[in-house]
């Protein structure tokens, strides 16, 4: 992209010589005209508040608040599951630090699913050109939900399927009593050209409704190749509707190796899966308020989500959301800036296996929903900003103008129109008509890490994370104090 400066420079330089040539003055063009506020732009974002974004994003490029709180959540408390003692801790340690910058901090009970990963292990045990007396290990792990195998494992056949149609073509006869192993590819291109999103929503598919699938026509077992873009032989796990019978993840290297081998002949698998189910727990979601000093009862959310998978520390899924959600608050009060509206930081619970900590706040505060002016949540990584994906009005995003010239000197002015929610936790309000955003993070390495070990701290860079901060609290910050309410 070239710069608006150069290409006011060039449309000049253009202009000049065209006026020599001509001799007659050069009308003015759209090209080279300057952008002029609108008049609606200029009475919600008059000088000063226009100043005080410019303020919060000079700090924000400059603090590390929000790294030491990932820190903290990933490294000294770690994996946070849904009903784990590390989520209740980090639901305690979210709240006494919003309550440390002056909000005003309330737990909300969730009711939460507890599932607990067992040992897990694969293998098989016989296949074209086998060497006798040995077997093939296979990396997997048991996707969110999952029911357990016999403590010793099972054994079966594997049956391997690219789609659906497969599944139903091959029918209950070759299906019944066997494993299934979805083998739906990932599309790394995808990813890498920036629709890492797209990329996952095909593939997802067959991890939450693979298993329940697989059932249907009489599996034992069922098995989805990981959704994920990375090759380091890394199982991802996720959601998963639970379907009564195991469920996994394999690497896409044993997934490329199960399909190569079965397509020889036959393949028998040794399958051992033992997580548990207990009974339900109770979690929170963390609400602080920052009250607003002309319209408190108008409520502005900024939100993450506290709750992670078990196998990596919750980093990047969404350690960093929380964190950044909790530094707009932290840079509001340093500054000493005053929203009109309320702030509200959320710290969702129950994101990854179900969703229970937004169903919650749906359950009770919808009839505030009409009060609730706007919605941000980042949950798609730590990567670079590149702006906002956004459900709202195009009157509203015409108003966004002048907040989006503020966030562009480092680079995340992008306001994306989404025709679906811009986050799971947010899902419910924006589908009432309350103006939703997302963080629109650089996600052409997210799904490298995301739901496997990998998914810690190192992956988090700094500066990006700062820029994510600073993104959420100018947003969170416009949108709290711009002079009427986003329209809807
Ligand atoms: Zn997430």
């Amino acid at each position: 992209m070239i710069s608006l400066r150069s290409a006011v420079l060039v449309a000049l330089s253009a202009s000049a010589i065209a006026q020599t040539q001509q001799s007659k003055p050069a009308q003015p063009t759209q090209f080279f005209a300057l952008p002029q506020m609108t008049e609606a732009q200029q009475q919600n974002f008059p000088p000063q508040l226009l100043e005080e974004l410019q303020r919060i994003k000079s700090a924000a490029l400059t603090d590390d608040y929000a790294y030491r709180q990932v820190a903290h959540l990933t490294e000294n408390i770690g994996p946070r599951p849904s009903g784990s003692m590390q989520a209740r801790a980090a639901e305690e340690y979210v709240a006494s630090e919003l309550k440390q910058l002056g909000l005003d901090v309330q737990l909300e009970d969730v009711k939460v699913p507890r599932w607990v990963r067992g040992p897990e292990t694969a293998e098989l045990v016989g296949y074209p050109g086998q060497v006798s007396g040995t077997s093939q290990k296979i990396v997997l792990t048991a996707l969110g939900g999952s029911s357990s195998t016999p403590p010793d494992g099972m054994t079966a056949d594997v049956v391997v399927v690219n789609n659906f149609d497969e599944l139903k073509a091959l029918g209950r006869e070759k299906v019944a009593g066997r494993i299934v192993l979805f083998n739906e590819i990932f599309d790394k291109q995808k990813a890498a050209a920036g629709m890492a999103f797209a990329a996952y929503g095909e593939a997802v598919r067959y991890r939450g409704a693979g298993p329940r699938a697989a059932l249907e026509f009489g599996a034992i077992a069922a098995l989805v190749r990981s959704v994920g873009s990375a090759d380091y032989r890394l199982p991802h796990t996720g959601f998963s509707f639970p379907a009564g019978i195991p469920a996994g993840a394999v690497t896409a290297e044993d997934a490329d190796l199960i399909a190569h081998l079965a397509a020889q002949g036959k393949v028998r698998m040794h399958l051992t899966l033992t997580p548990q189910k207990y009974p339900d727990g109770i979690g929170h979601n963390v609400i602080a308020d920052l009250k607003g000093s002309e319209h408190p009862e108008q409520i502005v959310v900024v939100s993450g989500h506290l709750d992670s998978w078990d196998l990596g520390t919750g980093a990047i899924d969404d350690g960093a959301g929380v964190a950044v959600a909790m530094e707009a608050a932290e840079l509001l009060q340093k500054l000493h800036l005053h929203p009109k509206r309320t702030l509200r930081v959320i710290a969702w619970m129950d994101e990854e296996s179900g969703g229970a900590g937004s169903q919650a706040y749906t359950k009770d505060y919808a009839s505030e929903f009409v009060r609730h002016t706007a919605a941000i949540e980042s949950d798609a990584g730590a990567g670079h900003p590149m702006g906002f994906d956004a459900r709202i009005s195009p009157v509203a995003t015409n108003l966004l103008q002048p907040v989006l010239d503020v966030l562009q000197s480092f680079g995340a002015s992008a306001l994306q129109p989404s025709p679906y929610p811009p986050g799971a936790d947010i899902a419910a309000m924006s589908e009432t008509g309350v103006p939703a955003f997302g963080i629109l993070q650089d996600g052409r390495k997210y799904f490298d890490y995301h739901h496997t070990a990998a998914d810690t701290l190192d992956k988090i860079v700094p500066s990006d994370l700062r820029e994510n901060a600073a993104a959420m609290a100018i947003m969170g910050y416009a949108l709290a104090s711009m002079k009427d309410p986003l329209p809807r």
